[in-house]
């Protein structure tokens, strides 16, 4: 097989198969069946079958970004562990998370069992600041 893109076609099997996108991701339909685009460039190009349980993770975190350097294939619970951390920082007995539906970073600390909240961010690194001082006030 091989595999040849032009906009939003891809070539495979002597054929020109449009490109769809469906939850973000692209995707083709090879008899009848949904196949995403990121799995078969990754199965192409290195002689492979994808194992249920494995994901092919896009290391941009853009999911169009199909091209073969991008892709990364991850044991699912490695995946999981990947993108968690990617959202979340814990620093002490506080931590910085990524708020989906608000798109802030969320700061709280945690002690003798209370949570606070300690403010909505627009970056991980201002959160992580913001830790960083609460806890370099606390221990003076
Ligand atoms: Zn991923």
């Amino acid at each position: 097989m091989e595999i040849n893109r032009k906009g939003n076609y891809i070539f495979i099997n002597d054929k020109w198969i449009k490109i769809n996108v469906y939850n973000g991701y692209e995707h083709v339909r090879i008899n009848g069946k949904r196949i995403t685009v990121h799995r078969l460039v990754y199965e192409t190009f290195h002689q492979v079958c994808i194992l249920p349980g494995n994901h092919i993770h896009h290391k941009d975190e853009n999911k169009k970004n199909n091209n073969i350097d991008n892709l990364e294939l991850l044991s699912e619970s490695e995946h999981k562990r990947l993108h968690f951390m990617g959202n979340q920082i814990a620093f002490k007995g506080g931590s910085v998370r990524w708020h989906k539906r608000i798109k802030k970073w969320i700061v709280s600390v945690c002690s003798n069992y209370k949570s606070t909240h300690l403010g909505y961010y627009n970056s991980k690194e201002e959160g992580q600041q913001i830790l960083n001082n609460y806890y370099s006030v606390d221990e003076k």
